[in-house]
This record gives C-alpha cells, structure tokens and sequence, in this order.
C-alpha cells in the first residue's frame, strides 16, 4: 500500500531485488506511477476505500493461498506542520486507511503486515532524547498521535484475529536509491535535507534553520538520519521474518546517531553551498529523538551501512538529474 511514494518505492525495488513478487496498490495522490519499479504490478486505488482494497484482493486471488503473504503498509500523510493544521486529515488517512486496510486483510485470510510507523510517536522523550521500543509513547503532533493510533490498532487486531505484524518506527529517512530512478521529488518539500540542497541548487532562494534555542550542544534540534536503502532493505527483512518466524515485533529504524540540524548543514556544505537563516521554532518539533536500533540489528540481523554523507550525496545527485541541472 503506498508503493508508489518515496518511501514504498525504496522498498518495492528492495522487495523485487530480492526476488519477490509485488503488487503496488497507490492512489497517486504523493507518489507517481513512474516510481513504480518495472517488475512490480501496479493496482490504483485509495486506502480509504473500502470498495478499491477489495478490488485489489480479489484480482489478486491465488486458487490455494489467500491473495498476499504480507502486505506492506507505506500510505500515510507524514508532514508534521501540515498534520497541526489538518488533524482530521491525518486521522482519515493515517487510522481509517489502516483500519479499512486490516479488515480487507482479515477478510481475504492475509495474516502478516509491515507497518511504517515513526520516531514522532515518543514525542519529546523523557532522558536524553534516545528512544528505544519500550520508552513511552507521548506523541505532540498529530502526525505520531496517528501513528501510534494505528499500531495500537493493529496489535488489537493481530490478537484478534491471529495476524503477526512488524511495526518499524522510522527516524528521518533521506537519500535516493544508487540507480538515480526515484528518489524525493515533490513540490513541497518540507524535510530538512531535501530543503537544504533545493537551495544549494538555486530551486529555493533560501533555507530557515528553525529554531537555535533548543536545549541541545548547539541550540537546533537533533534528529537520527537513516538513508533510504537501508530503510527499503530492513522492510525485505521484516516481510521475511513474519513468513518465517510467525511472531511479531517493534523495532526502531534509525542509524543510533543524533546530527544536529547545523551538522546537516555543515555535511552539505562539503558539497554544495546551503544559503540559510535563522528563525523561530517549529510547532511540533521535539529538541532531539535518536533511535536505539538494537531490535532490528539484533533480531533481524539489519545494519545500516549508508552514512549522512552518502544521504546527502545521494539526494543531490537524484535531485540534480531530475531537475536537469
Ligand atoms: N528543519 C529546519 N529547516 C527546515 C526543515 C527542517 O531547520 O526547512 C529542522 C526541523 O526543525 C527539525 C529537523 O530539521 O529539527 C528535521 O526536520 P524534518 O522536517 O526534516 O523532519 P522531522 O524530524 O520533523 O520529521
């Protein structure tokens, strides 16, 4: 669900790599038909309609199977500012699509799910910012409020109805896939990295640090970026765990280190300039969330190996075919 988006995409081409069949169901409303990989089938349809998760099941059928192993769920809305001022959108699509989503499931005997999740369902962690799986959840946007709705959901359904899911909670996801076919590309950008090179290439006048008074070693927040491939290749591992191991799991994607928002900086100013300013702080934005990733590396065997460096270079590189530069 959501294959055609930035995130799903990254995962549809890791899943085909690896040898498996996929079928992409996307409403197309932030991702695009093209980011489809090749081999993968393509179903439009919306989350949100009960009536297009059906369709999609049944022209999936399997005389002695039901119609997916696992479905992977990529279909959320995932912009905190835009999630403080639409909270009933967010909640429409981030819980209702889940819900109508797991029934389908249940419905057509589809037992393993693969839940996108994230690092905004801490909220403001109690300690020093480093989140681990069983640190509580506190969410301040309605973007991780949604979220965390949704896992809670699907743990009451996976008891339920007997169905195993692998809930990752993502930290902030950047970078392209090495082939340069998809990658970040939309109107408007609102995370950090992508906003930082649109203005080293001339596609923004400028860039606003937002905020420098935080309550970290330089003032602006500290977040844990994971490169997009590593991300894509721990959802194969996922998919592969639940067939195999039929339990579930929680587990945070996040490379474990904390880079502040003037280290990203500095990072891209190695490759291209990043003319920017100062100014207030964002509503919604936690001073600092740094994953613990020893879940997913310990069950799953799943090690980032794609550093901030390779983020940025690689969004550049990705931004600078698709925009011709
Ligand atoms: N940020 C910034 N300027 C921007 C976009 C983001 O200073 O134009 C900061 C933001 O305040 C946060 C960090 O960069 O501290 C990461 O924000 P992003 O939107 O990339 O991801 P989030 O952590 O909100 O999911």
């Amino acid at each position: 669900m959501g294959g055609a988006g930035y995130i799903g995409s990254h995962a549809v081409y890791e899943m085909v790599r690896a040898g498996h069949e996929v079928v992409v169901m996307d409403n197309l409303s932030t991702g695009s038909r093209d980011m489809v990989h090749p081999d993968a089938r393509f179903r439009a349809g919306d989350i949100r309609v009960h009536g297009d998760l059906r369709q999609v099941f049944i022209a999936e059928q399997r005389p002695d199977a039901p119609p997916f192993d696992v479905v992977l769920h990529f279909a959320a809305k995932l912009v905190v500012p835009e999630s403080m001022t639409q909270p009933l959108e967010y909640y429409h699509n981030n819980v209702e699509g889940v819900r109508l989503m797991l029934a389908t499931m249940v419905d057509y005997n589809v037992r393993n799910v693969v839940f996108s999740s994230t690092a905004a369902v801490y909220g403001n962690p109690v300690g020093d910012g480093t989140c681990i799986e069983d640190t509580p959840a506190n969410p301040i946007n309605p973007y991780g409020a949604s979220k965390l709705a949704a896992e809670n959901l699907i743990r009451w359904v996976s008891e339920a109805h007997d169905m195993n899911y692998c809930i990752f909670r993502y930290f902030n996801v950047a970078g392209a896939d090495a082939s340069l076919e998809i990658g970040l590309l939309k109107d408007h950008l609102t995370h950090l990295i992508p906003v930082a090179l649109q203005a080293g290439l001339g596609l923004r006048a400028s860039m606003m640090v937002l905020g420098n008074d935080y309550p970290t070693p330089d003032g602006t927040c500290v977040r844990d970026y994971i490169h997009v491939t590593d991300l894509a290749k721990a959802h194969v591992l996922g998919a592969e765990y639940l067939l195999e191991s039929q339990t579930s799991l929680l587990a945070n994607l996040g490379s474990g280190t904390g880079f502040s928002v003037t280290q990203v900086l500095a990072e891209a100013e190695k490759h291209i300039h990043v003319p920017h300013s100062y100014g207030e702080r964002r509503p919604g934005d936690p001073a600092k969330l740094v994953a613990s990733n020893e879940v997913a590396r310990t069950v799953l065997g799943w090690e980032p190996t794609l550093d901030l460096g390779d983020m940025i270079s690689s969004d550049l590189a990705f931004r600078r075919k698709s925009n011709a530069l």
